[in-house]
């Protein structure tokens, strides 16, 4: 295990381009790659869900050629459309970003009808710049419920589904929010300034400085500067309003990762959690905080004995201060299961190799949405188990002003890998667990 870790260590220079560029995770300015100006595939104009009466419909069950992205708009009409065309039940959460958004979400399939019934969670679109990430959550509900409807099965590239597959994908219940970061998404979109964060500017210092990173902003190791250890706290977040991993003036100090959690609050029995975010072409699974181990059930997030050692990867947990994040044997093993087919599934989609690990053997994090979840049922004994999954789809545009701006091609692949990676997420949450039988 050990050389595995040293052997992706010395990936680390290509890995760390996992949602931040490498000058990004090591807190020094972000280059303007001034001499690309190509902004790859360009945003939507108009309405193709036409004013929420045209249904999304993705790769898996068409062979059609993605010309744009969709537009904040467009996330927002192609989700009434879903509700308009196929019935599903759509909710909006209690709470409103900076610039008035509100944050929605729909729900499908299960086998009731009440809160309970929902067992899997989709993000989409939380990081700003990383373009595609709704449109392919989006895309998929759309494509799993077209295919329910009209009894056929689903083929993303070379990942094809059966129909039967599609019913027992939906009977596992789904939530989703295609743009978690409505007010991030719409200024990138109008700016085309890679913008990965939210827009609140109540901590700026200025201009430069405007926005919260929503993925450090959750209540896992949030205050990080005491949690973790000195010699990992500038990968781990950022204090400083301008810096790309501001974690924001308190854990769930904002709108955005308020209705995260709002939404597992409110279908307290999700198990499984997946955000979507892009682009490193890997599966990332908890934890994130420091290397994984199942053998000292005390050595945890939660106990301070271990906030000076926390996040150093090279140690050995129970040898000397050596400290490693404490998940138990079958949780472990459902988490890797899962994302292993995740990973399985977008790679023989695609054709391209997508890697599976521990979120922790790219960086080390705080405050990130898939530990939050799965720290949930630790921190909170009353709270459901629920697996947490980043999923970083994508390989990056070395040719676009913002690398996370995929070309055409790319964001053709992207979709069919997404959709794949979902696919395959419910099939593995149906066939693992969904925890309690449904009582509604
Ligand atoms: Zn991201």
């Amino acid at each position: 295990m050990k050389l595995s870790l040293y052997f992706l260590a010395s990936l680390a220079p290509l890995l760390s381009s996992a949602c931040l560029l490498p000058e990004e995770r090591e807190g020094l300015p972000r280059r303007i790659h001034r001499r690309q100006t190509s902004n790859g595939v360009p945003i939507g104009t108009g309405d193709r869900f036409s004013a929420g009466t045209i249904a999304p419909r993705g790769l898996g069950t068409q062979s059609t050629t993605l010309t744009t992205l969709l537009s904040v708009a467009e996330i927002s009409s192609g989700l009434k459309a879903l509700a308009n065309v196929y019935g599903i039940s759509t909710f909006t959460t209690p709470y409103t970003t900076y610039n008035g958004a509100t944050i929605s979400g729909g729900k499908v399939g299960g086998t009731g009808t009440c809160n309970n019934a929902y067992r899997v969670y989709l993000n989409g679109a939380i990081h700003a710049r990383e373009r595609g990430s709704a449109d392919g959550l989006l895309f998929f509900i759309g494509d799993l419920l077209y295919a329910n409807k009209n009894n056929v099965g689903l083929t993303y590239g070379s990942k094809s589904y059966t129909s039967a597959q599609v019913k027992t994908a939906l009977s596992s219940g789904i939530v989703f929010v295609p743009l978690s970061n409505p007010d991030g998404v719409a200024y990138d979109q109008s700016s085309n300034s890679c913008w990965r964060k939210n827009r609140n500017p109540a901590s700026s210092t200025g201009s430069s400085s405007i926005g919260v990173d929503l993925n450090r902003n959750f209540d896992f190791l949030w205050d990080f500067t005491k949690l973790f250890a000195s010699s990992v706290r500038s990968s781990v977040a950022s204090t400083s309003p301008s810096s790309e991993t501001f974690h924001g003036t308190a854990a769930f100090s904002e709108p955005e990762t308020k209705s995260i959690k709002w939404v597992m609050d409110t279908y307290a029995k999700v198990r499984w959690f997946i955000d979507l975010h892009s682009y490193a072409g890997d599966v990332l699974y908890s934890w994130g905080s420091d290397e994984n181990q199942s053998s000292y059930p005390k050595m945890n997030f939660l106990n301070s004995t271990y906030n000076s050692v926390r996040g150093i990867l090279t140690d050995t947990p129970g040898s000397g201060s050596g400290y490693g994040e404490y998940t138990p044997t079958a949780e472990n093993t459902d988490n890797v299961k899962a994302a292993t087919r995740i990973g399985n599934a977008m790679s023989t989609a695609g054709g391209r190799s997508y890697s599976v690990m521990p979120a922790a053997d790219l960086y080390p994090t705080s405050g990130a949405s898939d530990d939050y979840s799965y720290s949930r049922h630790f921190a909170d004994t009353s709270k459901n188990l629920i697996h947490g999954y980043t999923i970083e789809f994508g390989f990056g545009n070395s040719a676009a002003s913002c690398p996370f701006y995929p070309t055409q091609a790319q964001h053709q692949k992207n979709i069919q890998e997404i959709g794949a990676g979902f696919m395959e997420m419910l099939l593995a949450a149906v066939d693992i667990g969904l925890g309690d039988p449904v009582a509604c």
